[in-house]
């Protein structure tokens, strides 16, 4: 990563923070990828779903909300745009109702991201676009180590027979030997489910899996040296879906489940986890039309702040 950031959010003493494009944090929208670190990616795609649909809205949601977001860092001591040169790179151009040509564009730039050396953080969109992110990804880095928070394992083998859905990103990956589940690990799953030996099997195929109750048990010390025990210096790819938090947080989702988590207890996990080899991150299933006072979309603009400060910090002395 550079040493002067080429890129960076307008600054704050320029104008009032409700002003300007709704870019993420009013970085500058750029396509060039020259001197760029980490690129914000939208995946506006919603043909996954299996319930409500809409997510579609969910990177349009979080930039919205993002201009309330701060350039610094608090809790880690650090402005992350001193260390990364960061653009919004605006949305692939995702085609709706057709899921294997819009993984063929999301794979197509993600692929091209790596190669430019630019670390891609999707904002979604359904769970179904980090199946092409890790397609595009896995090209360059091979396969790659899942850290995924989430309520659900999205370890089906399909519904109602169709092989690629929000609900089955990750048993497609795994057959398609571009993550390791060996080094992979799901964070929060919770809820009913259609068999109760669900979670047993997504262990049979591989994954570490920590039920919301076994997270519940740990500091958030414990579940960062449990994930660093996992996924060790292999690329890792960081994909969080935003119904690991409690409805009562994130209501705007499309398949909700209560007995989540908090926003803090979220927002804290994920600033305890420096120190991985990450090389993509995404947010998904924000659902605006069904949020309330934007406070979903806040949260995964939160998510995604936490994300790049990560980042920063492998670039600083932290
Ligand atoms: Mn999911
Ligand atoms: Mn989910």
């Amino acid at each position: 990563m550079n040493n002067k950031p080429k890129y960076g959010p307008i600054h704050h003493s320029k104008s009032p923070r409700y002003t300007g494009i709704r870019t993420f944090m009013k970085l500058p929208q750029v396509s060039n990828l020259d001197g760029v670190d980490i690129a914000i990616v939208g995946l506006p795609f919603d043909t996954g779903a299996s319930y409500r649909s809409g997510s579609r809205f969910g990177p349009s949601g979080i930039r919205e909300i993002s201009m309330l977001l701060r350039p610094a860092n608090a809790f880690h001591k650090i402005n992350p745009f001193n260390y990364c040169s960061v653009i919004d790179y605006g949305d692939l151009p995702l085609i709706p109702g057709h899921i294997n040509e819009s993984h063929d564009i999301i794979k197509g730039s993600y692929s091209n991201l790596a190669k430019n050396k630019v670390i891609p953080i999707g904002l979604g969109g359904d769970h179904s676009v980090t199946l092409g992110e890790l397609r595009g990804l896995s090209e360059v880095y091979g396969p790659l180590s899942l850290v995924h928070f989430d309520a659900h394992g999205d370890t089906w083998d399909n519904y109602w027979g169709k092989k690629y859905t929000h609900g089955t990103p990750f048993r497609r990956a795994l057959e398609e030997q571009i993550i390791d589940p060996k080094t992979s690990i799901q964070i929060g799953i919770r809820g009913t489910v259609y068999d109760p030996t669900d979670v047993e099997e997504a262990k049979n195929l591989g994954f570490d899996v920590l039920t919301a109750d076994e997270v519940r048990s740990l500091t958030e010390k414990n579940l960062s040296e449990r994930i660093k025990n996992r996924v060790k210096n292999n690329p890792v790819f960081l994909t969080f879906d935003i119904d690991f938090f409690d409805p009562a947080y994130a209501p705007g989702t499309g398949t909700p489940e209560p007995g989540g988590f908090t926003s803090y207890e979220g927002i804290n996990f994920i600033k305890n986890m420096p120190n991985l080899n990450y090389v993509g991150f995404d947010l998904v299933e924000v659902l605006p039309a069904l949020d309330h006072a934007e406070i979903t979309s806040q949260l995964g603009a939160s998510i995604v702040y936490e994300f790049i400060s990560l980042l920063a910090l492998q670039e600083s002395d932290f």
